[in-house]
């Protein structure tokens, strides 16, 4: 039976080479965007198979809407992937507590708000939260923002992990630095700073990061569960 897969943020970089893995396996994808409707309407028109749905994750009207649009087409859910997420990279000094909210509310509570009310039309299956070595690891406090709501991401993940079991298997992929458009403000210097420290001396490809993701979603991952599988290419 083809799977019932929803895909937050799956309209640009990692969230759309997601997609097209799981279209390209013939699922059916909720390719859900927020602002980039041109950007998903691409997909849905190379796939037949692919349904764009709007919504800010962040809230949580829009996540129940998104959710009752799929019980109401296909009557249940078998993998949620929650990709959807920003970043507010600035001095420590000139964030504010709108700005860090923002931040928490989409890539946190968004996955939280995702999850829970994806959950109630899933019997059995998959979530995985797209979270960053920068939960892991603390090196850029311009970025704390970012890094908490990841942190909490795969805090979120162990905790819905045993909540959830034994039927649905909850894990996080942590990827490093991504080709993808949340880095295009970087400059050469910084990312050449940044390559030395990968083993790989490169970024990863959207595509490289999909694979993993459709992996752990897979039955030949079936016995992965709870776990943060970091894809970074091996960062120093
Ligand atoms: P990106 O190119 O900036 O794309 C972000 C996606 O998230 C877009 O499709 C955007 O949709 C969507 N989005 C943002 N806010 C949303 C909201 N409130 N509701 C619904 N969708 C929303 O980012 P990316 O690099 O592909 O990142 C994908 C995931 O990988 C994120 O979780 C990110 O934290 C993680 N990650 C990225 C890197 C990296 O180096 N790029 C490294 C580690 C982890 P619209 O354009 O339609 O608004």
């Amino acid at each position: 039976m083809d799977r019932v897969v929803l895909i937050t943020g799956a309209s640009r970089g990692l969230g759309a080479s997601i997609a097209k893995l799981f279209l390209d396996n013939n699922d059916i994808v909720y390719i859900n965007y927020n602002n980039s409707r041109e950007e998903a309407l691409k997909i849905k028109h190379n796939y037949s198979k692919a349904i764009i749905v709007k919504g800010d994750v962040s809230k949580e009207l829009d996540v129940k809407e998104m959710v009752d649009k799929i019980r109401l087409e296909q009557g249940h859910l078998d993998v949620i992937v929650n990709n959807a997420a920003i970043a507010d990279d600035s001095l420590v000094e000139d964030k504010t507590k709108e700005s860090f909210s923002k931040v928490l509310e989409t890539n946190l509570i968004g996955a939280f708000l995702v999850a829970k009310y994806g959950k109630k039309i899933m019997d059995s299956g998959v979530i995985i939260n797209i979270a960053s070595t920068n939960g892991i690891d603390t090196n850029y406090p311009y970025s704390l923002d970012y890094d908490a709501s990841k942190a909490g991401l795969i805090s979120l993940t162990h905790n819905l992990a045993i909540e959830y079991a034994p039927n649905i298997r909850v894990n996080a992929v942590a990827p490093g630095w991504i080709n993808t458009d949340m880095n295009k403000e970087l400059d050469k210097e910084f990312i050449d700073k940044e390559c030395d420290k990968i083993l790989l001396k490169r970024f990863a490809e959207p595509e490289e990061i999909a694979k993993v993701v459709f992996f752990i979603a897979s039955e030949a991952a079936s016995y992965i569960n709870g776990s943060v599988i970091r894809v970074d290419g091996g960062l120093k």
